[in-house]
């Protein structure tokens, strides 16, 4: 089976939903996440913030179906949240946007499995003495590391996200059958990126 990473298309706009952006381009982080934040790090717990209501003043503007926050969060609008519900696709909890009807931020409900002794993930130092989290984390997994879902109609998320300086960034990946899904409804905002089986030799 084909898998690939739903893979946000660039944009205009800067959206979050854990900070605000202050006057001067600053990231200011929202009260609601203050207690979850690492005093030395900075970072917040993002899988922990994402069970919490969001905030009644976020904004996400622009028009993309599907796409990704600033803060690496996916959202949608309802047409996406109808196209996965009406097709039985499962692994993903919609949380709406306060007084915004057409409009979900999208969290993964089924994680799977890294093996982290296959070549995959690269870890960027320092590492939070506090909190343990490395600085950055990139290098994509390939598909060999990941403990796959046996149904295909999910989309679902690996144990281990990629991360900047700022934070998380949520990764999806689907099948070869969700992806054709979505292409045929025309979801817009989105590529779909293959994952190849294994890092080359050598
Ligand atoms: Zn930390």
């Amino acid at each position: 089976m084909r898998f690939y990473l739903i893979d946000p298309k660039d944009h205009r706009y800067s959206n979050y939903i854990f900070y605000l952006l202050s006057d001067d381009d600053y990231l200011v982080l929202r009260e609601s996440y203050r207690h979850l934040q690492c005093q030395v790090c900075k970072k917040i717990d993002e899988i922990a913030a994402l069970q919490l209501p969001l905030e009644p003043d976020v904004q996400i503007q622009g028009r993309f179906d599907l796409n990704q926050t600033s803060d690496g969060m996916y959202h949608c609008n309802d047409r996406v949240k109808k196209i996965v519900e009406d097709n039985g696709i499962s692994g993903i909890r919609f949380i709406e946007l306060p007084g915004k009807e057409d409009c979900y931020v999208m969290v993964p409900t089924v994680e799977v499995l890294v093996d982290r002794s296959q070549p995959g993930h690269k870890y960027n130092e320092p590492k939070c003495p506090n909190c343990g989290r490395y600085r950055e984390v990139f290098g994509f997994a390939r598909l060999s590391p990941l403990s796959l879902p046996e149904d295909p109609m999910v989309i679902f998320t690996p144990e281990i996200w990629l991360e900047d300086s700022r934070g998380k960034n949520a990764v999806l990946l689907v099948s070869q059958q969700v992806m054709q899904i979505m292409k045929v409804q025309k979801v817009s905002g989105i590529m779909f990126s293959e994952l190849a089986q294994s890092w080359p030799e050598g």
